[in-house]
Formats: C-alpha cells, structure tokens, sequence
C-alpha cells in the first residue's frame, strides 16, 4: 500500500494537460491505479468524503482516473461524447483544495468511452452524480481544476460554511 502525496491547488503540475497511457505502459499504469486507490482511500478514511482521485493530483501526467462508487474502478484514456445541451450548476469539492467548494456548471448527461487495464473498451452512459464526478476527474486529465470553472465571482464558498448553500450541495458531494 502506498499513499502517495496528494498535489494542492498552486501546484503547476495540475495546470498540465496529461498524455495518453500506450498499451505498453500498463504494468506501470497499473502500479499507479493501485497508488491512487491507496491514496483515495486513505483520504476518504481521514476525511470522510471522495470518490475519484486523477493521476495529476499524484504528479502522475498520464490520463487515468480512479473511482471508489461502489466498487474500485480504473479508468485509463476517459473519453466523452454526446454531452447533453441540458446542464446543471452545483457546488463541487476537490481533494486539491480540500477546504473549499465552488460552483459549476456541467452537463447532466454524456457517454464516457475508456479502456481498462486489460486494454479492453467500455463505453457507459452517464447522469447524476456519476456525470457530474466524471466531468471533474477528466477535467483534471487537460489540467482544468474546478476554480477554473466557477460560474460566477460568487462561485466560492468555504467548506465549514457549507450550511449557508442550502440542500442542494448536500445531496451531492463530490
Ligand atoms: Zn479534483
């Protein structure tokens, strides 16, 4: 098990766009989906919320992306298409800027197509909150944090103020 460290907001490897994972690469790929796992797991035990971690947020500039939903997920070269034109704005959170929720928009439906560590293709359709979780992790792949998608200039909203956002956030932590 290795934690690795987790790169925080000021950081410039988050700014940086990531290359794609070759299919010679997957022995070091899959080190890396473990290391996130661990690292994921770990935070989500201190801090009780999280459910994707993005290689960059390791210092890893490879698009990969890995989920704890219900069950561990790696994704390796995510993919969208078919983004719906209905959006929705909420409050997103990030393990980069742990202390701080900003206000987005994104769109509520999309099909996300990626390989997995066997090298095989799936292609999902997403809604809900596994849209709005999948936009925020591919996000991080063309070095795009969510401050950088804020609606507005009042997009901001320290976590311990979380109270102040009414039911909406709450129903959807990131
Ligand atoms: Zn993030």
């Amino acid at each position: 098990m290795t934690v690795r460290e987790i790169l925080l907001l000021g950081n410039p490897l988050l700014l940086k766009p990531c290359e794609a994972v070759g299919e010679d690469e997957l022995d070091q790929a899959q080190q890396v989906a473990q290391d996130l796992h661990d690292t994921l797991a770990d935070f989500h035990a201190r801090c009780g919320w999280g459910r994707g971690m993005a290689a960059p947020q390791i210092g890893v500039l490879k698009r990969m992306v890995c989920l704890q939903v219900d069950r561990p997920l790696t994704l390796l070269n995510p993919e969208f298409s078919e983004p719906s034109e209905d959006m929705q704005i909420l409050w997103d959170d990030c393990m980069s800027f742990p202390d701080l929720l900003v206000q987005v928009r994104r769109h509520k439906r999309l099909r996300l197509t990626y390989r997995d560590l066997d090298w095989a293709v799936h292609s999902l359709h997403l809604d809900g909150a596994m849209a709005e979780l999948l936009q925020h992790e591919v996000d991080h792949l063309e070095g795009i944090l969510a401050v950088m998608r804020a609606v507005d200039g009042r997009a901001f909203a320290l976590r311990s103020q979380a109270a102040h956002l009414g039911a909406a956030m709450m129903a959807n932590p990131a």
